[in-house]
C-alpha cells in the first residue's frame, strides 16, 4: 500500500461513518472488466460493485445515456411525468410478468415498497389480520428496519430491537417447513430465487413450486426479491425464469441502472392497484439520470443472442471453476446459475480474496460460506482464463 492510499484511508476514517469492513484501496476508474485504483494498479473486476456493474464499466450505451441526459434535464421530483421513466417501464413490463412498475433508489427501498403494497393487498382483500410477511432464514433483504426484519439472519439485527412486528421465517428448499409457517395471516412470501448474501445458494424448483401453490391457497402474495439475481445476472433478464414459477411482486435494484442507484417493484395490475394516488413515494424514484441509464442497460440485454453468448461463457466459467474445485479438493461443488457462482469454502475464504487482489482479481467471501463470482456479464474468455489462472497461482499456494 503506498501513502496515497494509506492517507485516503485516515482521512475516511476521521470522516465517513465506519459501518464497513473496506479494503485498504480505492477504486478510480474502470473499463469493461476492468478497474484501477488510485495508485494505477489495475484488476480484473469479478465482483462488479455485487452484481451492479453487469455490463462492465463505462459501457458506451449506458455513458452515452447517462451523458445526453445531464444535458438535458435533471429535475427529479414525481410532482410531473418523466418521460425515461415511462420508457423504462414499458420495457419492464414489456419483458416480464408485471403490468405496473414503482420506482425508487435501491433494494431495501424496493423491498420495503412490496412489503408495503403486500400488506395493503392483504388488508384490503382480506382485512386487518392478513399482514405477516414470511421470509426465509439465510435470506438479505436490506437494511432499512422492514427489510432487516425480513432478513432471515439475526447478524443484521443485533442491536436495533424493537424490530416491526409482523414477520416469520421458514427453511429455504423445505417444502414442509412453508407449509407449516404459511398461514391465513401471512400476507407474502419473500423468496431471493438464489440467496446472494447467504452465500449463494439457489432456491429448488420444487421449493418454488410449494411456495407458488401455498400461496394460492393461502391468499398470499408471492414476491421474488431480484436484487441481485436478476437484469442478467444469470443469464436470463430474471432469474425467476429459469423455472415456471411467476411470482406477483417482484423487486430489482443493483444491475438495473449500470452503476447509477435505481430500485424497482413490479407487480400485477390487480395487486399494484392497491396503491391509490399518495400511499408510497420517493423524491429520486424514477428520476431522468436513472431510469435513462436503465433503458440503455435493458436496451443492451434484450439485444439479440446477448443471452445465449452470457450463458455460455458463464458454462464456461462454472465449469473451469469446478475443474479448479476438483484439483484442490476444496469440498461441496461450485454452485449457482449464470454468473452468479459459489465456490463453498470452510476455510481460508478471506485468505484467497486477499491473495487474488494481490494478484489482480476482485472476488468476494459471501456469507462467510463461499468466494462469489459476479464478473460483468459480457466478460470474455480471454478474461475468464486469466481469473482462473489466477485462481489456480492461489490455491497452489494457500491450499
Ligand atoms: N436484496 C438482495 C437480494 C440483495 O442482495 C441486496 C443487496 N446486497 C439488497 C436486497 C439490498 O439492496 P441495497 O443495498 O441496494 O439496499
Amino acid at each position: 500500500m503506498s501513502t496515497e492510499t494509506e492517507k485516503l484511508i485516515q482521512e475516511g476514517q476521521a470522516v465517513v461513518m465506519n459501518t464497513y469492513g473496506r479494503l485498504p484501496m480505492a477504486l478510480v476508474k474502470g473499463e469493461g472488466s476492468w478497474v484501477w485504483d488510485v495508485e494505477g494498479n489495475k484488476y480484473l473486476d469479478f465482483v462488479s460493485g455485487i452484481a451492479v456493474n453487469s455490463l462492465g464499466h463505462k459501457h458506451p450505451e449506458v455513458v452515452k445515456a447517462i451523458q445526453k441526459q445531464t444535458e438535458e434535464i435533471l429535475h427529479t421530483s414525481n410532482l410531473y411525468w418523466i418521460p425515461n421513466q415511462i420508457h423504462l417501464a414499458k420495457l419492464l413490463v414489456e419483458n416480464s410478468f408485471a403490468d405496473k412498475v414503482f420506482f425508487c433508489n435501491s433494494g431495501a427501498e424496493a423491498n420495503e415498497g412490496a412489503i408495503k403494497l403486500a400488506r395493503k393487498y392483504a388488508k384490503a382483500h382480506y382485512g386487518n389480520e392478513k399482514y405477516e410477511i414470511l421470509s426465509l432464514k439465510n435470506s438479505f433483504h436490506g437494511r432499512t428496519l422492514a427489510t432487516l426484519t425480513a432478513t432471515g439472519q439475526t447478524k443484521y439485527q443485533a442491536g436495533y430491537e424493537p424490530l416491526p412486528e409482523g414477520f416469520a421465517y421458514a427453511e429455504l428448499n423445505n417444502p414442509d417447513d412453508l407449509k407449516q409457517k404459511i398461514t391465513d395471516k401471512t400476507a407474502a412470501v419473500i423468496i431471493e430465487p438464489i440467496q446472494g448474501e447467504g452465500g449463494i445458494i439457489p432456491a429448488e424448483l420444487d421449493f418454488l413450486q410449494t411456495a407458488r401453490k401455498l400461496c394460492d391457497e393461502k391468499g398470499a402474495l408471492l414476491i421474488f426479491d431480484e436484487v441481485q439475481t436478476g437484469v442478467g445476472r444469470t443469464g436470463k433478464l430474471f432469474a425467476h425464469e429459469w423455472s415456471s414459477v411467476k411470482p406477483d411482486i417482484m423487486t430489482l435494484a443493483k444491475a438495473l441502472g449500470g452503476g447509477v442507484p435505481i430500485g424497482a417493484m413490479l407487480a400485477k395490475d390487480e395487486v399494484a392497484s392497491a396503491f391509490k394516488p399518495g400511499d408510497h413515494a420517493s423524491t429520486f424514484g424514477g428520476n431522468p439520470l436513472a431510469t435513462a441509464a436503465g433503458c440503455a442497460v435493458l436496451k443492451v440485454m434484450l439485444e439479440e443472442g446477448f443471452f445465449e453468448d452470457v450463458q455460455e461463457h458463464a458454462a464456461y466459467f462454472k465449469a473451469e471453476l469446478q475443474k479448479l474445485a476438483d484439483k484442490y479438493q476444496t469440498g461441496e461443488p461450485v454452485r449457482g446459475i449464470g454468473f452468479l457462482l459459489g465456490w463453498p469454502l470452510a476455510k481460508l475464504g478471506p485468505e484467497t480474496v486477499n491473495a487474488c487482489r494481490e494478484k489482480g482479481l476482485l472476488i468476494n467471501f459471501a456469507g462467510g460460506k463461499a468466494l462469489r463470482f459476479v464478473p460483468p456479464i459480457n466478460v470474455s474468455y480471454e478474461e475468464i482464463d486469466r481469473a482462473v489462472k489466477i485462481l489456480d497461482d492461489v490455491f497452489s499456494s494457500l491450499w
